[in-house]
């Protein structure tokens, strides 16, 4: 039985689920590069300092 490469359907996964549970919130997401740049929702932002990296799993804010 051939293995099914399924690390690259697995983080596509990942992606859309970060970016379906981000945008409802209305956090207007950018890819950029691996990453996705928006609004931080935390603090009074004006240009995006949120940074989301679905193949990390993580999410952090650049200008806290
Ligand atoms: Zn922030």
């Amino acid at each position: 039985m051939a293995r099914t490469p399924d690390t690259e359907l697995d983080r596509l996964k990942r992606e859309v689920a970060w970016v379906r549970l981000v945008e409802p919130s209305g956090i207007n997401l950018k890819q950029h590069g691996k990453d996705y740049l928006g609004l931080c929702p935390f603090h009074d932002d004006k240009e995006p300092s949120l940074a989301i990296s679905p193949d990390k799993n993580l999410w952090h804010c650049l200008g806290a």
